[in-house]
């Protein structure tokens, strides 16, 4: 009989966790994944990444068939009315679609699906729901949860102070939104309620919205957002929220301290990033601690302090993002099986999916000037053949090279397309690219990614379009 259950137990069914267990199996190791969600697919697929986007691209086409952008391109559509429950019901059937998709994937690779919350009992042995399970190695994936702010608390079957998850399931468009946190998911889903109809305020507390970005996208990301009708309000911290009725009072006052405002609102989105998830996991059980920010620290194999437990994706430090947790759950596997799984955390894409969209991949520039001298190219949308004739002209593509050696040290893109247009910039980087490399790869015309040769051509100062 063998020692163990299984050779590899994997707890949490995120992006980080689910690929973990299909790449273990694929390698021949007897591989269990448990979850205590009641579908498969982490934060990302449930509520996340996938439902995000349906409501994204959904309000963008809204937008473009109430706002006028179709009719400009002769297209009639009459009068465009919302039907909010069929959005929904469209957002649901792309999370069923692919929640279910990672189930056939678990039947077709053989990978155990343990439902019930998993707590480590002592080592190499784990609680799941009420049974005990052993196995040799256990990754832990357990991903990520909202960080709630004090003095305001989060009510998501009332629908008026929100967290993500309730900023994907209102059923009516409020009148006015207030986002406390300009970071990713308050752009983002500010974006959709605001496409469909409501005021957005955004309330940062630091003097600039998205933080971590390169400068001068951070600059003009905030002019694009305004543009759009956000009304953005940095260096603000909310200190408080009632709720009375259907409406919600935030209390505010300036970052650097002052008088405090008041601000009655139908719905407030708090989204002030998030923290892992550890609670109740028992890694006391194991003598596993976690760091100051309550993140399970791992070495680059992925190992943590003690023998046969592993962690990825959002619980471990580094960018809180589902790719980034894909790659670290196949290179966990593999490390596991005694194979070399190796991730380049230097060269992990960001994308903000809003419109435009904000790609980001490598150093910013300030970062890079902080290692040494670079050299900077920029292009602007506005000279691209392609966005011109699509009416998206918004933003720029911005090249950072090392001045001496010409490798490209970061891409920072704004532009509709941005979000695709960073893979190439992520692959260069990855081959080790200089900005000669990227402004002599023939690119294709018209599309928006001859943006990125213009801008790499402009680190030498030879771009020809403007
Ligand atoms: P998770 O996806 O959080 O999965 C962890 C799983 O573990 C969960 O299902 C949880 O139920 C389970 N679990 C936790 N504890 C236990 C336990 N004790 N026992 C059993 N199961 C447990 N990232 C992107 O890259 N692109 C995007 O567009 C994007 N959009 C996002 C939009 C929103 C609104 C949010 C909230 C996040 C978004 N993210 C996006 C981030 C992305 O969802 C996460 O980075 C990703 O899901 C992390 O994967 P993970 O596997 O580490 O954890
Ligand atoms: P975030 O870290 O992106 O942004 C949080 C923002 O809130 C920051 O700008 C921060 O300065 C601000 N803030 C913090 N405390 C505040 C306070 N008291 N008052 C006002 N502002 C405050 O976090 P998020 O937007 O909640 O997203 C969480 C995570 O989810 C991110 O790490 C991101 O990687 C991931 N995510 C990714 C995507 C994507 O890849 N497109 C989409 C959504 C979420």
């Amino acid at each position: 009989m063998a020692e163990f259950d299984y050779d590899v137990l994997v707890i949490g069914a995120g992006p980080g966790g689910y690929v973990a267990a299909i790449r273990a199996a694929q390698l021949g190791l007897r591989t269990a994944c448990a979850e205590g969600r009641e579908t498969l697919g982490g934060t990302c697929l449930n509520v996340g990444c996938i439902p995000s986007k349906a409501l994204l691209h959904a309000s963008e086409l809204f937008e473009a068939a109430e706002g006028g952008a179709l009719a400009r391109l002769g297209i009639k559509t009459g009068k465009v009315a919302l039907d909010l429950p069929q959005m929904m019901a469209d957002k649901a059937e792309a999370v069923k679609g692919l929640t279910g998709g990672i189930e056939f994937l678990f039947k077709k690779n053989k990978v155990d699906w343990l439902k019930g919350l998993a707590k480590f009992t002592g080592p190499n042995t784990v609680d799941v729901g009420g049974k005990a399970v052993t196995a040799k190695d256990i990754v832990i994936a357990t991903g990520s949860s909202v960080t709630p702010l004090p003095g305001v608390e989060v009510d998501n079957d009332k629908g008026i102070v929100i967290d993500s998850t309730g900023a994907l399931a209102i059923d009516k468009v409020p009148g006015h939104m207030v986002v406390i946190g300009g970071g990713v998911i308050g752009l983002e889903l500010g974006s959709v309620w605001r496409r469909l109809g409501a005021k957005v305020t955004v309330v940062e507390f630091l003097d600039q919205i998205l933080p971590g970005m390169d400068g001068d996208v951070r600059k003009e990301a905030a002019k694009l957002f305004k543009k759009q009708g956000f009304d953005i309000r940095t260096s603000t911290k909310v200190t408080g929220v009632t709720v009375k009725g259907k409406q919600a009072t935030l209390t505010m006052e300036p970052a650097a301290g002052g008088d405090a405002e008041t601000l009655t609102t139908d719905a407030v989105l708090v989204s002030i990033g998030r923290r892992p998830n550890t609670e109740g996991l028992g890694l006391d059980a194991i003598d596993l601690a976690t760091n100051e920010r309550g993140q399970v620290e791992t070495d680059e194999e992925f190992r943590t302090s003690v023998a046969g437990v592993w962690a990825i994706g959002d619980v471990i430090p580094g960018p809180m993002l589902a790719h980034k947790a894909e790659d670290e759950g196949i290179a966990v596997a593999e490390n596991i099986a005694g194979e070399t799984g190796i991730v380049n955390h230097a060269v992990i894409p960001s994308v903000v999916y809003t419109m435009p969209e904000i790609a980001a991949v490598g150093l910013t520039e300030e970062e890079a000037k902080e290692r040494g001298e670079v050299k900077v190219g920029k292009f602007p949308m506005m000279a691209n053949s392609r966005a011109k004739t699509n009416h998206e002209t918004d933003g720029f593509v911005k090249v950072v090279a090392d001045a001496k050696t010409d490798r490209v040290l970061g891409v920072h893109i704004i532009a509709s397309v941005a979000g695709t247009m960073i893979a190439q910039a992520a692959q260069a980087m990855e081959f080790g690219a200089t900005s000669e490399d990227i402004a002599y790869t023939c690119h294709a015309h018209p599309t928006h990614s001859e943006a990125v040769k213009e801008a790499a051509m402009a680190v030498t100062g030879k771009p020809i379009h403007i």
